[in-house]
């Protein structure tokens, strides 16, 4: 079977294994080389890159970036893929799987600081992969990710734009994003109902902003956003516990109007407002 392409194998694995693809688990799989190899292009990858790939599936790109990057780490967490992913990546030396939860593994033990992610997700935890990417790795190069087309429109909207929000603010903080190239349903075994990007968020040697206390500031912009409908005071006043006196004093000193909202607040106004916060007598 050697002399198949992996795209082929990957078929022949899966029907071996009598493998049936599971809708909860987003298994919407990319067989088709020419298109992962571009894929593998635009994510930036090079020989010398770690790469941490979430949600190999069958394993076409996974097997791929293991000739094209120094070496491969794939996490994936349904295990009925094992003999697929074993057969497939036999040989693969540069290669491991973890059977894992992306969203619970610690992602730092499965990369190193410099390392580059590429994944084609489920659309469903887009959000919550990306945020803990961004906050609980290792300190990604980048990170390459197949979203939905509106979730790769919100992630690199900017502050004043109507999408922007926490997750763009705290993608804004991180790097820039990119968006790559939109990928019809049709290339999607089984097809989708939507339409997807290919999105790349490049991290920033120098981040824009600095406030003096990173972890400060991140509460900061989880609050900002918490309540849409309420001002930046409300929601300050409910995440730090601060009467109204204090809201106002401390958006005062971060030089920031009394009734703004969150959202309006680009990433400047909010570093300003969580160094006023931390000088606070109650923080
Ligand atoms: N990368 C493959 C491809 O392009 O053909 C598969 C992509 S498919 C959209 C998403 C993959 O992520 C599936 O294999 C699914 O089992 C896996 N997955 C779903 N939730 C996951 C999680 N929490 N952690 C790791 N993998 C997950």
């Amino acid at each position: 079977m050697n002399d198949l392409s992996p795209g082929l194998r990957a078929r022949v694995l899966l029907q071996k294994h009598g493998f049936q693809a599971a809708h909860a688990l987003g298994q919407n799989f990319l067989m088709d080389e020419s298109l992962l190899s571009h894929l593998i292009d635009l994510s930036g990858v090079t020989m010398e890159d770690g790469v941490l790939e979430i949600g190999p599936g069958p394993g076409v790109m996974t097997y791929l970036l293991s000739r094209r990057a120094h070496s491969v780490t794939a996490v994936e967490v349904d295990k009925r893929l094992e003999p697929v992913l074993s057969g497939l990546l036999e040989g693969c030396e540069n290669t491991r799987v973890v059977f894992a939860d992306a969203l619970k593994a610690d992602l730092s033990a499965l990369a190193a600081p410099g390392a580059r992610v590429v994944a084609n997700l489920p659309y469903y935890i887009t959000a919550d992969v990306i945020s803990r990417l961004l906050l609980r790795g290792p300190g990604f190069a980048s990170i390459a990710v197949m979203v939905q087309k509106e979730a790769a429109e919100r992630i690199s909207s900017l502050p004043g734009q109507k999408q922007w929000c926490h997750l763009a603010a705290v993608v804004r903080y991180f790097g820039e994003p990119h968006i790559l190239e939109e990928i019809p349903p049709e290339a999607f075994e089984p097809s989708p109902h939507v339409t997807s990007t290919f999105l790349r968020i490049d991290m920033y040697e120098e981040r824009p902003v600095r406030p003096r206390d990173e972890a400060l500031f991140l509460r900061v912009l989880a609050a900002a956003f918490a309540m849409r409908r309420k001002t930046l005071a409300n929601n300050l006043r409910a995440a730090f516990s601060l009467d109204a006196d204090a809201a106002r004093e401390v958006l005062l000193r971060a030089g920031l109007p009394a009734q703004v909202r969150g959202e309006a607040v680009p990433l400047e106004g909010l570093a300003r407002l969580s160094d006023a916060l931390g000088e606070m007598p109650f923080s």
